[in-house]
Protein backbone atom coordinates (compact mmCIF):
# COMPACT_ATOMS: atom_id res chain seq x y z
CA UNK A 1 0.00 0.00 0.00
CA UNK A 2 1.32 3.59 -0.85
CA UNK A 3 1.80 6.77 1.16
CA UNK A 4 -1.46 8.56 -0.40
CA UNK A 5 -3.93 4.92 -0.21
CA UNK A 6 -2.48 5.24 4.03
CA UNK A 7 -3.36 8.95 4.27
CA UNK A 8 -6.87 8.47 2.74
CA UNK A 9 -7.84 5.46 5.03
CA UNK A 10 -5.96 7.64 7.99
CA UNK A 11 -8.68 10.45 7.30
CA UNK A 12 -11.60 8.00 6.90
CA UNK A 13 -10.64 6.42 10.14
CA UNK A 14 -10.54 9.96 11.67
CA UNK A 15 -13.87 10.92 10.54
CA UNK A 16 -15.22 7.54 11.75
CA UNK A 17 -13.70 8.10 15.29
CA UNK A 18 -15.53 11.64 15.61
CA UNK A 19 -18.64 10.08 14.53
CA UNK A 20 -18.36 7.64 17.12
CA UNK A 21 -17.23 10.29 19.71
CA UNK A 22 -20.30 12.42 18.94
CA UNK A 23 -22.88 9.31 18.77
CA UNK A 24 -21.87 8.29 21.88
CA UNK A 25 -21.74 11.99 23.95
CA UNK A 26 -25.25 12.05 22.84
CA UNK A 27 -26.38 8.92 24.58
CA UNK A 28 -22.91 9.53 27.34
CA UNK A 29 -20.33 10.98 28.55
CA UNK A 30 -16.77 9.65 28.82
CA UNK A 31 -15.65 7.46 31.68
CA UNK A 32 -14.08 9.21 34.87
CA UNK A 33 -13.63 6.08 36.02
CA UNK A 34 -12.29 3.78 33.15
CA UNK A 35 -10.50 5.09 30.59
CA UNK A 36 -11.62 4.90 27.01
CA UNK A 37 -14.95 3.83 28.70
CA UNK A 38 -18.42 5.41 28.58
CA UNK A 39 -21.09 5.82 31.04
CA UNK A 40 -24.72 6.25 29.87
CA UNK A 41 -26.80 8.68 31.05
CA UNK A 42 -30.41 9.55 30.10
CA UNK A 43 -31.59 13.31 29.44
CA UNK A 44 -33.74 13.65 32.44
CA UNK A 45 -32.03 11.57 35.39
CA UNK A 46 -34.83 12.53 37.86
CA UNK A 47 -37.28 10.24 38.01
CA UNK A 48 -40.55 9.98 40.23
CA UNK A 49 -39.70 6.66 42.35
CA UNK A 50 -43.36 6.77 43.47
CA UNK A 51 -44.34 6.09 39.19
CA UNK A 52 -43.32 2.67 38.55
CA UNK A 53 -44.26 3.15 35.00
CA UNK A 54 -41.85 5.89 34.73
CA UNK A 55 -39.34 4.43 36.22
CA UNK A 56 -39.15 1.20 34.25
CA UNK A 57 -39.54 3.45 31.38
CA UNK A 58 -36.15 5.35 32.50
CA UNK A 59 -34.81 1.72 33.06
CA UNK A 60 -35.40 0.55 29.70
CA UNK A 61 -33.93 3.55 27.98
CA UNK A 62 -30.47 3.32 30.05
CA UNK A 63 -30.65 -0.48 28.70
CA UNK A 64 -31.24 0.47 25.04
CA UNK A 65 -28.76 3.11 25.39
CA UNK A 66 -26.14 0.83 26.95
CA UNK A 67 -26.39 -1.49 24.27
CA UNK A 68 -26.11 1.05 21.66
CA UNK A 69 -22.99 2.50 23.37
CA UNK A 70 -21.42 -0.77 23.42
CA UNK A 71 -21.60 -1.55 20.24
CA UNK A 72 -20.38 2.18 19.13
CA UNK A 73 -17.68 1.88 21.93
CA UNK A 74 -16.38 -1.49 20.12
CA UNK A 75 -16.45 0.79 17.08
CA UNK A 76 -14.66 3.24 17.94
CA UNK A 77 -12.12 0.65 19.76
CA UNK A 78 -11.36 -0.88 16.47
CA UNK A 79 -10.98 2.57 14.68
CA UNK A 80 -8.41 3.70 17.03
CA UNK A 81 -6.61 0.56 17.15
CA UNK A 82 -6.48 0.92 13.03
CA UNK A 83 -5.03 4.42 13.35
CA UNK A 84 -2.11 3.06 16.10
CA UNK A 85 -1.29 0.40 13.47
CA UNK A 86 -1.07 3.23 10.43
CA UNK A 87 1.57 4.95 13.15
CA UNK A 88 3.26 1.70 13.62
CA UNK A 89 2.96 0.75 9.82
CA UNK A 90 1.67 -2.37 10.37
CA UNK A 91 -2.00 -1.32 8.99
CA UNK A 92 -3.50 -3.09 6.04
CA UNK A 93 -1.95 -5.90 6.88
CA UNK A 94 -3.66 -9.47 7.64
CA UNK A 95 -3.62 -10.62 11.59
CA UNK A 96 -4.03 -14.10 10.23
CA UNK A 97 -2.05 -14.75 7.37
CA UNK A 98 0.45 -11.75 6.96
CA UNK A 99 -0.66 -10.86 3.75
CA UNK A 100 -1.98 -7.28 2.93
CA UNK A 101 -5.76 -6.76 3.13
CA UNK A 102 -7.44 -6.45 -0.34
CA UNK A 103 -7.83 -2.57 -0.90
CA UNK A 104 -11.63 -2.94 -1.73
CA UNK A 105 -12.25 -4.59 1.90
CA UNK A 106 -10.43 -1.64 3.37
CA UNK A 107 -12.82 0.84 1.36
CA UNK A 108 -15.79 -1.12 2.44
CA UNK A 109 -14.28 -0.85 6.50
CA UNK A 110 -11.28 1.10 6.87
CA UNK A 111 -10.72 -1.07 10.20
CA UNK A 112 -10.83 -4.27 8.64
CA UNK A 113 -8.15 -6.57 10.98
CA UNK A 114 -8.20 -9.35 8.00
CA UNK A 115 -8.20 -10.45 4.77
CA UNK A 116 -11.27 -11.37 2.78
CA UNK A 117 -10.71 -14.69 3.33
CA UNK A 118 -9.99 -13.99 7.05
CA UNK A 119 -12.51 -12.14 7.81
CA UNK A 120 -14.52 -13.52 10.69
ZN1 LIG B 1 -5.58 -13.33 5.55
Amino acid sequence: MNKRDIEKFKKLLLTESNQLEEELNGIGQKSSSAPGGWEVTTGDMKVDTADDNEMADKFEELEDNAGIANKLEGQLNEVKAALERIEKGTYGTCETCGKPIEIERLEANPSARNSIKHKH
